[in-house]
């Protein structure tokens, strides 16, 4: 609600906006001639030390409280304060006979006021949508959980942020060979290290694989001689075979560039299919693709 609240004040600054350019442009086109005196210049300067004053204390506020709102508010005092700067220019400018400077400063008042509301709106919409994740975000918790003992990869790293709420999910691979108690204290280990660095309860997600496999090994070799290069492809991960009387099946997960659409993603998958059934004719090859702003 709060950021629904601060949008509402940008729809406001944007119609005051426009209101502020109708009068502007019927006052350049017939300008009225108006000699103010110096002391209400006087009197309107003291308003706008006063408006600067209350602008500054909401904006300390704001920043000690973290509030959309507060600031959008402490952005409606700095509109105040500028605009009541420019009628004082305008009133001087009065005195000297430029009686349409009043309407010209009036239409800069308003383009500040529309401008100011977009920038509130922008930074609103961010925060209801969540961002995604910057690289930075992403390579720190990635850092953090590789470090663990025991952790062979780290894939489908999520971070979202609704308002100041922050939800991480990862992906974590454990040896297969490890035993299932052994596989939760890592798990819980994730937990606890992201928990203490981001103050987040995050979701871990354990994936088996065996890095002692040697068709495991060679496939990933595979992998990485002929995929790591392309740009299309930034991770695999989860890699496994399995091997039956029936069925000889290479499985593993790509993570695909933010760039790529729905039909090159597919393509792409095609090719590394084509290029692992070339390699290893006796395997079928499956492909799981992960979802988009997983790193
Ligand atoms: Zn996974």
């Amino acid at each position: 609600t709060e950021y629904i609240a601060t949008l509402i004040i940008a729809v406001l600054l944007c119609v005051a906006g426009i209101e502020i350019i109708e009068s502007a442009v019927s006052r350049i086109i017939s300008p009225s001639a108006i000699y103010p005196e110096w002391w209400m210049i006087a009197v309107i300067g003291c308003t706008i030390l006063l408006k600067e004053v209350t602008a500054r204390y909401a904006e300390f506020l704001s920043a000690r409280i973290a509030s959309g709102t507060l600031h959008a508010d402490a952005w409606h005092h700095r509109v105040d304060a500028i605009s009541s700067f420019m009628v004082i220019v305008a009133m001087i400018a009065g005195r000297f006979g430029y009686h349409q400077a009043d309407g010209w400063v009036g239409l800069g008042v308003a383009l500040f006021i529309i401008w100011t509301g977009i920038q509130i709106s922008k930074s609103a919409i961010d925060d209801l949508i969540g961002k995604p994740p910057s690289s930075e975000e992403v390579e720190d918790v990635r850092g953090i959980v590789q470090k663990i003992d025991g952790i062979l990869g780290v894939h489908d790293i999520s971070i979202h942020r609704y308002g100041r709420e922050r939800f991480v999910s990862i992906h974590i691979e454990i040896n297969a060979s490890e035993t299932q108690g052994r596989a939760h204290d890592i798990a819980e280990e994730v937990e606890t290290a992201l928990s203490q660095a981001y103050n987040v309860e995050p979701t871990v997600h354990i994936d088996p694989v065996q890095p002692e496999n040697p068709m495991v090994q060679k496939v990933g070799s595979f992998l990485d001689v002929t995929w790591s290069k392309d740009e299309r492809i930034t991770n695999w991960h989860d890699l496994r075979v399995i091997e039956t009387e029936k069925h000889n099946v290479i499985l593993f997960g790509v993570n695909t560039s933010a760039s790529l659409n729905q039909s090159g993603t597919i393509a792409c998958c095609r090719e590394i299919e084509d290029s692992l059934a070339n390699e290893f004719p006796s395997y079928e090859v499956e492909i799981k693709i992960s979802p988009l702003y997983r790193f």
